[in-house]
């Protein structure tokens, strides 16, 4: 069998593969027009682009990042847009699921309360070992806003998630939400795939 280490943590893949090159599937919820598409692009491309907007179905984009011991990790990234639309497909989306990063909209309270429902979602539905983000994107428009950040600090807290907030137009703490050290180093073992 061959093991590897990954953020500090002892990856055993059952010494099928090359421990070096590891999977993970991230899924992104939120309601419509928080900026999930914009943040995967902010991270995958590098760049912010309001204009390339995804409308109809999901869209799927891979990134690979290197940790320091030359261990690569490949996300998949499931960009689940128009969703609600697509409610019943939603248990597909989170199958396998090792990460789920659910964004909402420091300008807008409503889009915080829809998170909160996709929370509750993957609690009854996703596997109980997924690693769960939330994300409060646009903190550009800091002098709109409408959700503090305590309020997500403490429901984060309450529900055992990751928080931070971020801004794909400024590129704000997208290279942070994606860090493997706040995310894969916690990783339940059997969520890292080759
Ligand atoms: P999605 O429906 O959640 O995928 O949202 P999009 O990524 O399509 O973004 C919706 C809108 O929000 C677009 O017009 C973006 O320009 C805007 N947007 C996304 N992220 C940010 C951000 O961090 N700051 C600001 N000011 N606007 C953003």
């Amino acid at each position: 069998r061959s093991a590897g280490q990954i953020g500090g943590v002892n990856i055993d893949n059952g010494g099928a593969n090359d421990p070096k090159n590891l999977k993970v599937k991230l899924v992104l919820l939120g309601d419509s027009g928080v900026g999930k598409s914009c943040i995967v692009l902010r991270f995958v491309r590098g760049q912010f682009d309001p204009t390339s907007k995804v409308t109809i179905g999901a869209s799927f984009l891979s990134q690979t990042i290197a940790l320091q011991d030359s261990t690569t990790v490949k996300f998949e990234i499931w960009d689940t847009a128009g969703q609600e639309r697509y409610a019943a497909l939603a248990p597909l989306y989170y199958r396998g699921a090792a990460v789920s990063i659910i964004v909402y909209d420091i300008t807008s309270p409503e889009s915080f309360h829809k998170a909160q429902y996709w929370v509750k979602e993957l609690q009854k539905h996703g596997s109980p070992d997924i690693v769960m983000a939330l994300v409060g994107n646009k903190a550009d428009l800091n002098e709109k806003r409408e959700v503090p950040a305590q309020d997500g600090i403490d429901y984060a807290e309450k529900n055992g998630m990751y928080f931070i907030e971020t801004s794909a137009k400024t590129a704000d703490n997208i290279n942070q939400l994606f860090e493997v050290h706040s995310h894969i180093s916690t990783l339940p073992l059997n969520f890292l795939s080759l």
